[in-house]
């Protein structure tokens, strides 16, 4: 078993297991000598006391085993272990070290993976067919329904760190968008700059000057990272002052780009 894969319940089934083996043989240990004790009496007289003090040195062993027996079974009771919430069913599994190899979760039975020692985040998805929901691991790509057994896509960036995607950024990575102006209207210039400055949080001049050096090869990024329909109201709102803009799927995000 992979180290800190152990799960407490594993370990106090063992232990309880030995503990009520070696328990047998204290309690057989003890009644054996007892009844020992009881024959001695027709031991002759010179060997009397020794056998019998052999007895109640045999008994008291068979005690000694049940003491130990009954106080590893306690302790094995004691220990609490490390905690480990199911990302699936917020269930607790309990475990003797810190998690980070894949387990499967004691109550839902699912297997709850692990990447370089960190569990995988996991994200709800709905079903689009049912409507029901499920929760997978982020970097999970296929998924079927267990309601209605349809297949459900999951995209997955892997460029993302996985460690460090949330739920949300999970969600957010389905739909990035960033608007790029192609051209400008130099009639409508001004407005435009000013535009692009409140859109960047930059100076003026730097506005223009950005905006004056956009052209189709050499798009200027004005958002970048927002939801479809986010991108799309920006994407309107410069070509109500007559540029040439459009979204695309966001990439890895262009340096200086605002968030
Ligand atoms: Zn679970
Ligand atoms: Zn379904």
């Amino acid at each position: 078993m992979a180290k800190g894969s152990t799960s407490l319940n594993e370990v106090r089934e063992v232990t309880w297991t030995e503990s009520f083996g070696s328990a047998l043989v204290g309690i057989a240990l003890i009644l054996l000598c007892a009844v020992l004790l009881y024959f001695t009496k027709y031991v002759p007289e010179n060997m009397r006391l020794l056998t019998r003090v052999a007895c109640g040195i045999g008994m008291f062993a068979g005690i000694a085993i049940l003491g130990v027996a009954a106080q590893r079974s306690f302790e094995a009771k004691k220990v609490v272990g490390v905690a480990f919430a199911c990302p699936y069913c917020d269930t607790e599994n309990h475990f003797v070290e810190q998690q980070n190899s894949d387990f499967d979760c004691e109550h839902c039975h699912r297997t709850v993976h692990f990447m370089d020692g960190e569990p995988v985040p996991v994200r709800t998805i709905v079903c689009q067919a049912c409507q029901s929901e499920h929760r997978v691991p982020v970097n999970l790509t296929r998924y079927v329904c267990d309601k209605c057994n349809r297949p459900l896509k999951v995209a997955a960036d892997v460029t993302q760190k996985i460690a460090a995607a949330s739920n949300e950024a999970a969600d957010a990575m389905l739909q990035d968008y960033n608007v790029v102006l192609l051209a400008i209207d130099r009639r409508q210039e001004n407005d435009l700059a000013f535009k692009i400055q409140s859109l960047m949080m930059i100076t003026l001049p730097e506005a223009r000057r950005l905006i004056e050096a956009a052209s189709p090869t050499a798009p200027l990024i004005v958002a970048s990272s927002l939801p479809q329909r986010k991108a799309d109201a920006v994407r309107r709102s410069l070509q109500e002052l007559g540029a040439t803009a459009a979204i695309r799927p966001a990439g890895t995000p262009a340096p200086g780009a605002r968030k």
